[in-house]
C-alpha cells in the first residue's frame, strides 16, 4: 500500500507532489480520476435525483488539539463530520475532496492522516476525487462531499403530530471533551465516541424510506440542533429531557448539550414504536422517541422536566 509507484500519476517533482503521491499511494483504488486540473465525475443521476454538496472544516486548536487524538483519528473524524451532513439529507455519498493546510511539524504524519480519511471514505463507499495541499500555520482539513438522493430529508419538513426520534446514545463526546479540557483521561467508551464518530448514512436512508419528514445531524448538541430544525419547520418540538438515551456516567442535561455526536434527530410520522422496533432489528443501534412535534407556540423547543436555558447550544464563532 505504501508504494508511491502504485498511484502511477504523472506529476512533477517537489515536496508538494511528493506529499500528494504518498497520500494517493495510501488510498490506492479509493482515489479516482486524480491527475488533471479538475476531477471528471460520471455522476449519472437517476430520475428525480439531485446532487447534494457540503463542505466542512476541521482546524487544529479550534476543533481539536493534537495531543487528543491519533492522526488517523483526526483524519477519520473530519471525514465523518463531512459525511454526516450527507446523512442528515439522507443522501448517498458519491465523491469526496480534501483540502489540507499542513504545518511543517505535521508533514511526517500526512500519510497517517490520509489513512484515517481513507478508512472512513471506504466505509462510506465514497471515492476520493481531488483536493489541495498547502503549507499552513495550523493543521486544517477541509472536506467537501458530494452525494445524491431522489428523496432528500431537509430541516424544514417537520409537521405537528410527528414523533421526534434520535439515533444512538448521547453524551460521550461531551464527557470526553470535559475530561480532556480538565487534563483527565476520558473513559475508553467516551474517547471512542469523541475520536471515532460514525455518520449514520444507511440509517438516514432507512428513515427516509420510512416516510421521515425532516432530519438534522447532531453537531452542535441535541437541543441546539432541535432548535435549528424547529425554526426551519416553523413548529415547536416538545421534548422529554429524561427520554434522551445516554451513555453511562452522564446526566440528561449533559447528554442534551453534547456536541459532535453525529447522530440524527428525525421528525417521523406514523407509529414510532413500530419504527423504533424495526430500526433496532435492522441496525445495531437504538432509535428512541424523545418527544413530539406540535404547532408553533413560544420557544421552538419546549422541554418537559427542565428549564429552557439549556437550549442554547454551541456557537462555532465563539
Ligand atoms: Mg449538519
Amino acid at each position: 500500500v505504501s508504494d508511491p509507484q502504485r498511484a502511477n500519476i504523472p506529476m512533477g517533482d517537489g515536496a508538494e507532489f511528493d506529499a500528494i503521491r504518498e497520500m494517493l499511494a495510501e488510498w490506492g483504488d479509493l482515489a479516482r480520476g486524480v491527475g488533471d486540473d479538475a476531477a471528471l465525475l460520471d455522476v449519472a443521476l437517476g430520475r428525480g435525483e439531485q446532487l447534494v454538496v457540503s463542505t466542512d472544516a476541521s482546524v487544529e486548536n479550534v476543533h481539536f488539539r493534537r495531543e487528543w487524538m491519533t492522526p488517523e483519528e483526526i483524519g477519520g473524524r473530519a471525514t465523518a463530520a463531512a459525511l454526516s451532513d450527507l446523512a442528515a439529507m439522507a443522501a448517498s455519498p458519491r465523491a469526496l475532496l480534501l483540502a489540507l493546510g499542513v504545518p511543517e511539524s505535521w508533514r511526517e504524519e500526512l500519510v497517517r492522516l490520509a489513512r484515517g480519511v481513507g478508512a472512513m471514505a471506504e466505509r462510506a463507499s465514497c471515492p476520493i476525487v481531488g483536493g489541495n495541499i498547502s503549507r499552513a500555520r495550523e493543521l486544517s482539513l477541509t472536506i467537501t462531499v458530494l452525494g445524491s438522493t431522489a428523496a432528500p430529508l431537509r430541516r424544514s419538513g417537520a409537521r405537528p403530530g410527528d414523533s421526534v426520534v434520535v439515533t444512538g446514545r448521547f453524551g460521550g463526546p461531551g464527557a470526553a471533551l470535559r475530561a480532556l479540557l480538565d487534563g483527565n483521561v476520558p473513559t475508553p467508551a467516551d474517547a471512542a465516541r469523541f475520536a471515532s464518530p460514525v455518520p449514520r448514512l444507511e440509517e438516514a436512508r432507512w428513515l427516509a424510506k420510512r416516510g421521515a419528514h425532516a432530519a438534522i445531524d447532531i453537531s452542535d448538541g441535541l437541543l441546539a440542533d432541535a432548535n435549528h430544525l424547529a425554526r426551519a419547520s416553523g413548529v415547536t418540538l416538545s421534548l422529554d429531557l429524561d427520554a434522551i438515551p445516554r451513555v453511562d456516567g452522564v446526566t440528561a442535561r449533559e447528554a442534551a448539550a453534547s456536541g459532535e455526536e453525529y447522530e440524527l434527530l428525525v421528525a417521523l410520522p406514523g407509529d414510532a414504536r413500530v419504527a423504533t422496533r424495526d430500526f433496532a432489528a435492522r441496525f445495531d443501534l437504538p432509535l428512541t422517541v424523545v418527544g413530539s412535534v406540535v404547532a408553533a407556540e413560544g420557544e421552538p423547543v419546549q422541554l418537559r422536566g427542565a428549564p429552557i436555558d439549556l437550549a442554547r447550544g454551541h456557537d462555532h464563532l465563539s
